[in-house]
């Protein structure tokens, strides 16, 4: 068995099976996709338009991509056409432009809001008053489907800082679920997390991550 067939195996078994593994892929060649999903795999993160673009025009077309990175509205053309979720919306100008685009295509994007949990200043995502506030506003925007939240725990070895962001993320999404009176047009899905990684995912699954996002594990460092 190949490593990238093996680390896949493994995870199928330590991960529940209500966990969603996204494999993320940025970084490696649709060879290393291919292998992963000869192991079975399905979900593929990737974080830059064009690479997703040139690998979901070529790979297997049941293949569901998950959009990871930021994401520029110009770009949008690139991506959502292929994309079974974006999980990393991190701005209302974004979301708006998403909205957009799906009204002009015919189509309902699933998205995650990346909300900013870490420490550090250069981590993108919203606020907790920002979520609040685009929860609140979930019905001006009938094109995408707000499935839950995402987020990206410090950089660091002190798992006490890593479980206090994460908490951030399950606080947030359990105290609107507790409370939908001021979130009228939530979707009825709404609660799914997205978190965890390759350091971290062990913490995540065991704090109730709902997918995790793991790329070196499985395909190595990326060069
Ligand atoms: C790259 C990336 C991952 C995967 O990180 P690993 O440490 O390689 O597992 C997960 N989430 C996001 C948003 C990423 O950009």
């Amino acid at each position: 068995m190949s490593h990238i067939a093996s680390e896949i195996a493994g995870l199928r078994e330590e991960l529940p099976s209500s966990v969603k593994l996204v494999a993320v892929s940025k970084f490696h060649p649709a060879s290393a996709v291919m292998e992963a999903y000869n192991a079975g795999q399905r979900i593929f993160g990737e974080s830059r338009p064009q690479e997703l673009f040139a690998k979901a025009r070529i790979l297997p077309g049941d293949i569901s991509w998950h959009f990871i990175g930021h994401l520029q509205t110009n770009k949008l053309k690139m991506v959502l056409p292929y994309v079974s979720m974006v999980e990393s919306v991190d701005s209302e100008h974004l979301l708006g432009a998403i909205d957009r685009w799906g009204k002009e295509n015919g189509r309902t994007t699933d998205v995650l809001l990346e909300m900013h949990i870490a420490s550090e200043e250069t981590k993108q995502g919203f606020t907790r008053d920002g979520i609040l506030k685009i929860l609140s506003e979930a019905g001006n925007y009938g094109n995408v489907r707000i499935s839950g939240l995402m987020g990206m725990a410090t950089l660091t070895d002190d798992e006490s800082v890593i479980r206090a962001d994460f908490a951030k993320l399950v606080a947030l999404r359990d105290e609107v679920l507790s409370d939908r009176s001021g979130f009228p047009a939530l979707p009825e899905g709404f609660g799914l997390l997205s978190f965890g990684m390759t350091h971290d995912y062990r913490i995540a699954v065991e704090m109730g991550a709902d997918i995790v996002r793991i790329g070196t594990l499985i395909f190595g460092e990326r060069v």
